[in-house]
């Protein structure tokens, strides 16, 4: 049986986010991405497929954001439409009149990854996202941050009965402080996160480990800027095999940022594309290939839950597959966020390194 493709999302409007191209996070990343991936179609060809993403609903931000947060960012996007220029919601964190088509496009590209990879269409997924997500917290925009689109795709796949456990594997050079917090007492989710330190947002130390009911699901592994590579890899490698082992989860995401490779302006560290490429294949390793009929979506069957089916409030089935999606974070420098796309996409897809 042929092996399925590996899905590739990016919503239409993410590229319509305008902190001007002084800002880090500017109109040029997704292009040079998008670029990358189709000068690497001949390889990727039939084995990396696009799927169309959409838009999440407020509802499905809710899971993860307050009220007060979600109007914040629409308002403010409403006063930029109105007076055509960026209104700042903090220090570093913009909005155009783009944004929050961009936000909400990317929050539900990422779902519609995740329907992609539970209903066997695609074997996994890469999601590329503007603006990135994992510094949002339930209450505030930060770190160029307006929605965390990973947390609000793991609360889905809870939500949705789609899986039991996440993890959130989080390798960007800063601290994902939004999906921690998001999480930090969730005992369902477990979020792993390899970060730069000292650095921003100066959350992330190693006594970070969560509480009440989700004591033991957060890790954090700081590191110097600097680190050599040799001793970077070990630690993923040996840290990711700890946790899956504890954790035994059917659903990851990464919170892929390719500000950690080296050259990055907003980084320090020493990774090479490579090196993306051989951690996605430890993700991909460690998984469960998915086996067995795929699984329905509660709602897709018009609310019957047959066998086989899922439905948000019953016994989510035998899930016996191991569901992986990749989702775009930080990343400053156009030429290695494509080639670091280009490496998870072929690594994803089972691929040969470029
Ligand atoms: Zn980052």
């Amino acid at each position: 049986m042929r092996a399925l493709p590996t899905g590739f999302l990016l919503h239409p409007a993410a590229a319509l986010h305008d902190a001007g191209w002084g800002h880090p996070d500017h109109q040029g990343r997704l292009g040079a991405l998008a670029s990358a991936v189709s000068m690497d179609m001949l390889t990727l060809h039939e084995r990396v497929v696009q799927l169309e993403a959409r838009s999440a609903t407020e509802e499905e931000l809710l899971p993860v954001h307050t009220e007060e947060h979600v109007e914040q960012v629409r308002s403010a996007v409403d006063r930029a439409m109105e007076e055509e220029r960026c209104i700042p919601l903090n220090l570093d964190t913009l909005v155009s009149g783009g944004s929050w088509d961009a936000a909400v496009g990317s929050s539900g590209a990422v779902l519609a990854a995740v329907d992609g990879v539970a209903r066997g269409f695609v074997r996994n997924a890469f999601v590329a996202t503007r603006p990135p997500g994992h510094h949002a917290t339930p209450a505030r925009a930060m770190g160029f941050c307006l929605f965390n689109h990973v947390a609000v795709g793991a609360r889905y796949v809870l939500d949705q009965g789609l899986g039991r456990k996440v993890l959130i594997v989080d390798w960007d050079v800063h601290h994902g402080n939004g999906t921690q917090e998001v999480f930090y007492r969730d005992p369902n989710v477990f979020y792993l996160s390899l970060h730069q330190s000292p650095h921003y947002p100066g959350t992330g130390q190693e006594w970070e480990t969560g509480a009440e009911a989700g004591s033991g699901t957060t890790l954090n592994i700081p590191l110097p800027p600097g680190t050599p590579r040799g001793e970077y890899r070990e630690r993923f490698f040996g840290v990711l095999e700890d946790v899956w082992g504890d954790f035994a989860p059917d659903w990851v995401f990464v919170s892929c940022g390719f500000d950690v490779l080296k050259g990055d302006p907003l980084g320090g560290q020493e990774l090479e594309p490579v090196d993306l490429y051989d951690f996605t294949r430890a993700v991909v390793a460690l998984s469960v290939p998915t086996q067995g009929p795929p699984v329905a979506l509660a709602g897709s069957t018009g609310g019957a839950a047959g066998p086989g089916n899922v439905s948000a409030a019953g016994d989510p089935g035998p899930l016996t597959g191991m569901r992986t999606v990749l989702v775009l974070e930080g990343g400053y420098v156009p030429e290695l966020i494509g080639a670091g796309t280009v490496a998870v996409l072929r690594a994803l897809a089972g691929l040969e390194a470029p």
